[in-house]
């Protein structure tokens, strides 16, 4: 995996970003394809646990929450972030990413979202717009 199709090397090493993923496979695949970018990563497997993650964690620069989450869902999780932190980045990752539901993880306080499976043009695109 390489960056070398994009105009500059990403360069996120001071960056510090959660990944909110049950799938153990899907984390990985994250984990893989932003290695290159050395951009420092939490990984939390549930809702609760990302909340606590984003209280604790007062230096992270963006969150990739999934929203099928076991437990409290992604979309009650983000709306639970938002309770004490409205300026964090809050990436959707969704497999149902009908209109209506994005209008709904939206209100719910997420920032953007993309749609599974995650291509890796969109993943950097969409990080390069809010790192
Ligand atoms: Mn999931």
């Amino acid at each position: 995996m390489d960056t070398t199709d994009y105009d500059q090397k990403l360069d996120w090493s001071s960056k510090k970003i959660l990944i909110v993923e049950d799938d153990v496979f899907s984390a990985e695949y994250l984990l893989e394809v932003l290695s290159e970018t050395k951009v420092q990563t939490i990984v939390s497997n549930n809702g609760l646990e990302a909340v606590e993650q984003t209280r604790n964690n007062p230096d992270l620069d963006l969150i990739l929450m999934d929203i099928q989450l076991p437990g409290i869902s992604g979309e009650k999780a983000t709306m639970l972030i938002r309770e004490f932190n409205t300026e964090i980045p809050i990436i959707a990752q969704t497999a149902h990413a009908m209109s209506n539901d994005k209008e709904n993880y939206l209100k719910a306080g997420c920032t953007d979202y993309l749609s599974k499976p995650i291509l890796m043009t969109d993943l950097f695109l969409t990080l390069k717009k809010y790192l």
